[in-house]
């Protein structure tokens, strides 16, 4: 897609440091490394996000992500790693190619703060959520 900056990336029109490549996938160092090894894994044909993919394309653009996961631990000898996906604006996504973030996590004040609100559940709330869900996933 014109304009699209992973586009250019897939077609070598500006550099990455790239990582891994195969016939639909490719990834590359992010340019901003909010920690060391931080890793963008990004489809090569051109999707807004993950709730516009097909299941085939949402299997290829995830199946090398463990062992790309296993490399860029070992290389950076993080003690972990997060896994993060962007959907819309709301939810952070800036650039509007779809891409997996990973990661590599190396203490807890190593740059990333991920924070969940708990809330106490409500099992009536939940029920009716899931049996909703269930249904619109098989509709
Ligand atoms: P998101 O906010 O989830 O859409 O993430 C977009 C990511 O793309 C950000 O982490 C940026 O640092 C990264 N990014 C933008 N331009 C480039 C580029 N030319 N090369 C590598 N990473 C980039
Ligand atoms: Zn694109």
């Amino acid at each position: 897609m014109e304009n699209c900056i992973f586009c250019k990336i897939v077609a070598g029109e500006i550099p990455a440091s790239k990582i891994y490549e195969d016939s639909e996938v490719i990834a590359f160092l992010d340019i901003s490394q909010a920690t060391k090894g931080h890793t963008l894994v990004v489809p090569k044909k051109h999707v807004r996000n993950v709730l516009e993919m097909s299941e085939e394309m949402a299997s290829q653009l995830f199946s090398p992500i463990p062992k790309i996961a296993r490399a860029l631990k070992k290389v950076t000898s993080a003690s972990g790693l997060n896994i993060i996906n962007n959907n819309e604006t709301i939810a952070g996504q800036t650039v509007f190619h779809a891409h997996i973030h990973l990661l590599p996590r190396y203490n807890k004040e190593d740059g990333l703060a991920i924070h969940f609100t708990e809330h106490d559940p409500n099992f009536e709330e939940l029920g009716l959520l899931a049996g909703n869900i269930q249904k619109e996933i098989q509709a």
